[in-house]
């Protein structure tokens, strides 16, 4: 091998060189060259500055002062001092000649079939089989279609379907999200469309969740292409009535949207929240990008009941008017034109061909919640007391009393580490002062402050902590 080779090789991080001047990394200006300084430039910016200096200067003739001729004082411009790298965050994954030939078709087989993708989702997620089935569906078609693109016998174009997710708050949506996007192994991007305004105003820009999704895939523009975009509380972004100003935060932001659900080029700076002219650029095509907007719609179930109500006490048929002032599961209910009248814009939900409902979690789901699940809170307490040998136990009442002060809370699941932490604060902080303990069982009245844990020494029977 080479000098050269040799320090081409040792110079490769795998990441793409960027040009100094114009900040485009070298797959979209070509060569770079190394100009003295330590400075990377690519041969486009070098050509200008060389025909700048032949222009000669716009101030006349100052051949007479120190530097060179036509470029006046340019001997005072000191670049010792000048940071030559670019930060690691705004560099993009290179890929080598080979990877770019031996592009290889996407692999549908990669992707656990649907009802693979649910018994995995299950063990994580407690209850709302609907939404893991819908979901597991989707993401299939989702990226058979894009197995159908590379494929040769691709005749029909399958449509991209963004999801739709509705449900109260700590009903699991983050949570199925970000669990699916572990299991299939692709880069995930959460926002709140709350912190997005139309461009130019205060807040994030529209296309931020691109770039997030970008750093997600460490800065490798495929992989990023194939990744998921969550946008959490999109019912924020509805249509305000009633509003003479400007709306910069509702429907501008689902007019914004369009454009990137539907799949375009967006050219989004690489490692930074907005474009300027020090942030290296990258363009992102985003219609192999799945997008899930979730938010929790206060209030819909009005919207739902007043639609079927309506529909109900017309005719023969008629019902009685309150028929479905108990039903729980109003919420399935939904239909696109609920959505629009709460505020949602025909376009976009055009662009969310699936919705799909979570339900509130009650008491019995709140329990399995705190055991059950891989990575369930009881189990990761336990874990924590098994490291200092200590066996660490939940009565069944003390359980359910616990699921019964986080139903009070109204916030689903989230109550549950709140108040578990709580409780095992104490318990934490005092079994590791004994090491004669063997084992500690939670109980109901713990929970409900009128007793104390069960503490049993190695070897001797059980007491009751006061
Ligand atoms: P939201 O619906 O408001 O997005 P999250 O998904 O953030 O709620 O839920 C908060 C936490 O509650 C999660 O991190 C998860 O640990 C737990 N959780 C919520 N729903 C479930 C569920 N159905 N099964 C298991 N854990 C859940």
């Amino acid at each position: 091998m080479s000098d050269v080779e040799d320090k081409i090789n040792k110079d490769d991080d795998g990441y793409e060189k960027i040009c100094y001047m114009c900040r485009r990394p070298e797959s979209k200006c070509g060569q770079i060259i190394n100009v003295p300084g330590g400075f990377d430039i690519c041969t486009d910016c070098l050509q200008k500055t060389f025909d700048t200096m032949q222009t000669g200067n716009p101030f006349g003739d100052l051949s007479g002062m120190s530097g060179i001729p036509g470029m006046p004082n340019i001997s005072f411009v000191n670049m010792d001092g000048m940071p030559t790298d670019i930060p690691q965050r705004q560099k993009l994954k290179k890929k080598s000649k080979e990877e770019k030939k031996d592009k290889k078709p996407f692999d549908i087989k990669q992707i656990p079939a649907p009802h693979k993708l649910k018994a995995q989702l299950d063990e994580y997620i407690i209850g709302q089989e609907h939404a893991k089935k819908v979901v597991s569906v989707a993401v299939y078609n989702h990226y058979k279609r894009l197995g159908n693109k590379d494929s040769l016998l691709n005749n029909v174009d399958i449509e991209k379907s963004n999801l739709l997710m509705i449900g109260p708050t700590g009903s699991g949506k983050t949570y199925l999200v970000k669990t699916l996007a572990k299991l299939l192994d692709v880069p995930l991007a959460i926002t709140d469309a709350t912190s997005l305004t139309e461009a130019g105003y205060i807040g994030d820009d529209i296309e931020s969740v691109v770039t997030k999704l970008l750093a997600a895939a460490d800065n490798d523009v495929e992989r990023a292409e194939r990744g998921i975009i969550f946008i959490d509380e999109i019912d924020k972004i509805a249509k305000k009535k009633n509003v003479h100003s400007r709306d910069v935060s509702g429907e501008s932001v689902q007019q914004g949207l369009l454009k990137l659900l539907e799949g375009s080029d967006v050219e989004v700076p690489v490692g930074a929240n907005s474009k300027n002219a020090m942030v290296p650029l990258a363009t992102v095509n985003t219609s192999n990008i799945l997008f899930i907007c979730g938010g929790a719609f206060p209030d819909l179930e009005i919207t739902i009941k007043e639609r079927l109500n309506k529909q109900s006490s017309m005719g023969f048929n008629s019902d009685l008017k309150d028929k479905y002032d108990k039903d729980k599961n109003i919420l399935e209910k939904v239909t696109v034109e609920d959505l629009r009248t709460y505020g949602m814009i025909p376009e976009f939900l055009g662009r969310m061909p699936i919705i799909y409902t979570l339900q509130e979690l009650n008491e019995e789901m709140l329990v399995r919640v705190l055991k059950e699940p891989r990575n369930a809170i009881l189990k990761q307490y336990e874990q924590l007391l098994a490291m200092d040998e200590v066996k660490l136990e939940f009565s069944d009442g003390a359980l359910e009393a616990i699921a019964k002060k986080a139903l009070e809370k109204d916030t689903g699941a989230r109550a549950l580490r709140a108040i578990i932490e709580e409780f095992m604060l104490d318990i934490m902080y005092e079994i590791p002062k004994d090491d004669n303990i063997g084992k500690v069982t939670i109980t109901k009245e713990y929970i409900e402050k009128t007793g104390g844990p069960v503490i049993e020494m190695r070897g001797c029977p059980a007491i009751e902590a006061k």
